[in-house]
């Protein structure tokens, strides 16, 4: 063992310990079997020599053995004594053990064989080297000690094992040598337990090696294998969208830029379709990320159960997804048939309300889509085309899909230059109020909707048609729908305080945005209770689209706002996504018919959607108002079908303050042109911008 390890100092000094000790037993041997006394004094000299070499060693062994570092100074003073115990060894008649040497009577054993041996006397010196070998025993158990407490325990008690032997052995060669007990010496065999304790020592210590080894491995191994997880959980993020696990946009843009590139092939075209929810912001800000999550995640499943093996689908981040279908053989109409067939699949599949926790939801999208190959337009210009078709299927009142066509890209260009300059309007204060009367049979005013103006000094007067869809989409509502609830609680607190004569009501239209927030109920409380205002005064009105999303929570804020006093609107019924079913759960005062049903009002002729509406307003206990009258035959129509509250332009158009009180004043007989006037002063039509208003709906070109 001492010689595998002979590179280090400890195995050195074990080394020369053992053929130290080797060489006193062979001295002890040749003692034994000395005939006259020369010989014994001979061996006497080997042994003495051999001991006193072996307590510098030894020395040094157990100095090294119990992790002493610096020992080559204390290792010379003990060599030194040692060497100068030898000189007095060797120059002694009989050495330094015994004083006296004499043969003594041979002994006869019981099996008659002769046993010679010596009588002697234990020399002082005898005693003062047994006295250096006890001081190194007991530093040596201090060592241990020491070693014991730095928590080498085992090593430390291997050693004080060897120890005891060894003092026990040494004390009895020191009872052999003073005559009181006669046997052999012992110490040598005291000696011998070293290497079978340090070879004990080193059989743990492999085993200990070897437990700590394979608990390594084990630690690699897992380490390892939680690296390759991560790994693949890096590869999967970078290919894949954590929430939905569709491929993400880098995937999809990978494998769709091959498809597209391909499309110069004869015969190979296909369809890119942009999909995008409507209102998801207010799933994600009014129930948190994780209803989003969960919503997106149905979504996909949804959409992957409609499209084809050969299609891709893939999620672009949030609620946007992409299908990028290839039609071997199909012409451009075959394309676009298949295109639009999956399209109207997609929206069917998201038609069946999801259920998230507690909340069923009812989500739609809007669809733009994009045909190749075009000539001259690579990918990009492909994608692009379908996020252009995207927009403008989002601008026409959403839940629709529109096939790209080139005209749209002004319109988006449009959008942009408008995202722009909607960005810090309302700190340039470029938003007002307008406010339109609603009035019963006779022409008597029973409240007023204000409305919202932008005019722009570049774009002109925008439509709210135009840029409240886009705030939504930017989440500038929510500034915005602030602004103009404490706009219209200002202007309602004025009007009562100044006696004005408005109707009942003051109605304001909230975006779903804004209601689905969770502090809506008690900001709208506060803001009523900071202007003084009684709430019942205050009407909101909501579209359908508001209690799309969240039916139980929208009927739990609805009913509080109620319960304060407020109002409540449904704006534009009839238009909406949802069954009538959901009517009888909501705390509805009000049902507004929309102004496309009153659109096509004619007397004589059957009106079975507006009639049918009236009469389920009617059977509900609701008042119901018909807005966007124009003409006194479609009041004359609504009046015959039991629908008593108007409003619309053959009233009054949307005015300004100040034109609106003269309006009053005058009792209602502002003329058209004078009111047309008053709207917009430097404009006859209502909005100013050409660009904005050639992209209005028809019906706000007319105003
Ligand atoms: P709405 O709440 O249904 O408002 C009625 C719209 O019909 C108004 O358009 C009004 O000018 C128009 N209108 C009224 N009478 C007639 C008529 O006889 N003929 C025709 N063709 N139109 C008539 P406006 O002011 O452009 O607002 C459009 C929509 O924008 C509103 O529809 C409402 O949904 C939204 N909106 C307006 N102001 C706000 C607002 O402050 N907040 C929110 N969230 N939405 C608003
Ligand atoms: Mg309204
Ligand atoms: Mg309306």
């Amino acid at each position: 063992m001492a010689i595998v390890g002979y590179r280090q100092a400890l195995h050195r000094s074990f080394i020369v310990c053992c053929i130290c000790v080797a060489g006193i037993q062979f001295a002890q041997i040749s003692y034994y079997e000395a005939k006259n006394v020369a010989e014994a004094v001979q061996a006497l000299h080997w042994q003495g020599s051999f001991i006193l070499a072996l307590i510098p060693f030894f020395f040094a062994f157990v100095a090294l053995y119990t992790g002493q570092r610096s020992i080559l100074r204390w290792f010379m003073v003990v060599a030194a004594a040692c060497t100068a115990l030898l000189v007095a060894h060797l120059m002694a008649p009989f050495g330094l053990r015994f004083s006296t040497l004499e043969l003594a009577p041979p002994i006869i054993m019981p099996w008659g064989e002769k046993l010679s041996g010596f009588k002697v006397s234990m020399s002082a010196w005898n005693i003062s080297l047994r006295m250096l070998i006890m001081v190194i025993t007991f530093w040596a158990v201090w060592r241990a000690r020491g070693q014991y407490r730095r928590g080498e325990r085992r090593s430390a008690l291997l050693l004080v094992c060897y120890l005891g032997l060894h003092l026990a052995a040494f004390m009895h060669g020191a009872l052999i040598d003073l005559g009181i007990v006669r046997s052999i010496y012992t110490a040598a065999f005291a000696f011998a337990a070293v290497p079978l304790l340090m070879g004990f020592g080193l059989v743990m210590d492999l085993d200990e090696r070897s437990r700590t080894q394979a608990r390594m491995l084990h630690e690699l191994e897992e380490s390892n294998q939680s690296l390759l997880s991560a790994k693949r959980d890096i590869a999967m993020l970078a290919h894949f969208d954590p929430v939905t696990k569709l491929p993400n946009r880098a995937h999809f843009r990978e494998h769709a830029g091959k498809a597209l590139r391909a499309t110069g092939e004869p015969g190979l075209g296909g369809a890119l379709l942009l999909l995008d929810l409507d209102h998801f912001r207010t799933i994600n800000d009014g129930l948190g990320h994780h209803v989003g999550d969960e919503v997106l995640r149905e979504v996909a499943t949804r959409l992957q159960s409609v499209v084809g093996e050969e299609c891709i689908l893939a999620n672009l981040g949030g609620d946007g997804f992409v299908v990028l279908c290839e039609n071997r053989g199909s012409d451009a109409n075959g394309v676009r048939a298949a295109a639009i067939h999956l399209a109207n699949q997609m929206m069917a599949a998201l038609q069946t309300p999801m259920q998230v926790g507690e909340h069923r939801l009812q989500v739609v999208a809007s669809i733009g889509i994009a045909s190749f190959p075009q000539a001259g337009a690579g990918p990009f210009d492909i994608f692009r085309q379908a996020e252009i078709a995207l927009y403008r299927a989002k601008d026409q009142g959403r839940h629709t899909t529109k096939f790209y066509q080139s005209s749209m890209r002004i319109a988006v260009e449009q959008r942009l230059a408008m995202d722009r300059h909607l960005r810090g309007a309302l700190e340039r204060r470029e938003f007002s109020l307008h406010f339109q009367p609603q009035v019963d049979a006779n022409r008597c005013i029973t409240g007023v909707e204000a409305l919202l103006r932008w005019r722009n000094p570049e774009l002109g007067m925008v439509s709210p048609v135009l840029f409240i869809p886009l705030a939504e989409e930017t989440g500038l509502i929510r500034p915005i729908g602030n602004w103009v609830l404490e706009a219209t609680c200002d202007q309602l607190a004025a009007w009562i305080h100044e006696g004005v004569e408005f109707g009942d009501h003051l109605a304001v239209n909230i975006s779903p945005w804004q209601l689905s927030d969770p502090l809506f109920v008690e900001g709208l409380e506060k803001l009523l209770s900071s202007r003084s205002l009684d709430p019942r005064r205050l009407m909101i009105e909501l579209t359908e689209s508001s209690l799309l999303f969240d039916l139980e929570g929208c009927i739990t804020k609805l009913t509080q706002l109620r319960a304060m006093g407020i109002k409540i609107a449904l704006d534009d019924f009839g238009t909406g996504y949802s069954s009538l079913s959901y009517l009888n759960d909501l705390p509805l005062d009000i049902l507004k018919i929309d102004k496309s049903f009153v659109r096509t009002l004619r007397s004589g002729e059957r009106q079975p959607l507006a009639s049918g509406i009236v009469a389920i307003g009617n059977h509900m206990g609701m008042t119901v108002v018909a807005e966007g009258v124009e003409t006194e035959n479609q009041r004359e129509v609504l009046l015959e079908m039991g629908c008593e509250f108007h409003q619309g332009y053959l009233y009054s158009k949307p005015l300004e303050e100040s034109a609106f009180r003269r309006w009053l004043i005058e009792g209602g007989s502002l003329s058209r042109a004078e009111a047309a006037n008053e709207n917009n002063p430097d404009q006859s039509s209502g909005f100013a911008s050409p660009e904005i208003s050639a992209n209005l709906p028809e019906k706000f070109q007319r105003a």
